[in-house]
Order: structure tokens, then sequence, then C-alpha cells
């Protein structure tokens, strides 16, 4: 069994190791489990996982609202409002646009940022702040 957190309630409950979906005990949603890997440009309108956002080298990710429970790492170019609960990453090649709320965020020299609000809350509570329509 593995933790995850509920990226609509933040419980947090129990999976199988080979889970790749579950439901919510609290909230009952349906959640995602599984690392959502971008390789090419994409729009999405909405990305919500409990695992992990990639966004790899010269791929694109263009969402509307991105939840990520296990963490975010930009090799390419992001452009989302986006609410993590795991740690976030911006590597040298990484282009972000967008509002990040998460718990710590790692930004390599190089890495450019066009606009956004962070709320970077240092391994303290998660952030509870979703975004608008989350709920
Ligand atoms: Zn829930």
């Amino acid at each position: 069994m593995r933790p995850v957190r509920c990226y609509a309630c933040l419980h947090q409950f129990q999976v199988g190791p080979t889970a790749h979906t579950a439901r919510c005990p609290a909230c009952t949603k349906h959640l995602n489990l599984r690392d959502v890997v971008v390789r090419r440009p994409a729009m999405i309108g909405r990305v919500e996982t409990c695992g992990r956002v990639i966004v790899a080298r010269r791929a694109s990710l263009h969402a509307q609202t991105l939840i990520a429970g296990g963490g975010i790492e930009v090799d390419g170019r992001c452009q989302a409002d986006a609410v993590c609960h795991g740690p976030v990453r911006l590597t040298r090649r990484a282009r972000w646009s967008g509002d990040c709320a998460a718990p710590s965020i790692v930004i390599e020299p190089g890495a450019v940022i066009e606009r956004g609000r962070f709320q970077i809350s240092a391994g303290r509570d998660a952030p509870t702040d979703p975004p608008s329509g989350a709920a």
C-alpha cells in the first residue's frame, strides 16, 4: 500500500501499489493516480492527478487548471495555474507562465518565468486554496 492525498479535499488514504485510479473515501471523487507526462505540445483544460506532472524537453503544456499531488517538473514550457502538493522543479530550459501554489520549488538558473503569483509554503501545510471552479 502507498499513501495518496486526494487533490479535491486533501484527505490522505492508502491505495494498492499498482492502482491507477482510486475513489476518495472522504469526498468520493474519482482520482487519477498516474503521472502525467507531456512529450509534445498539448492543450488540456484540466490536468488533475495524485501523481506527478512532467513536461518534457521541447514539449509544452497549456492547461487552465493543473493539480498535481506528487509534484511538477518542467523541462519545456508550461502555461497553467497550478496547485501542487509536492515539489515543483523548473529546469534551466523551462518556461513558466501562470500561478503556482506548492510546498517547495526549485528554479534552476536559466529558467524563465513570464508571469505568475507564487505561493510556496516551505514544507508547512499544503496549499488549500484551490483554483477557481475546482470544487
Ligand atoms: Zn477527497
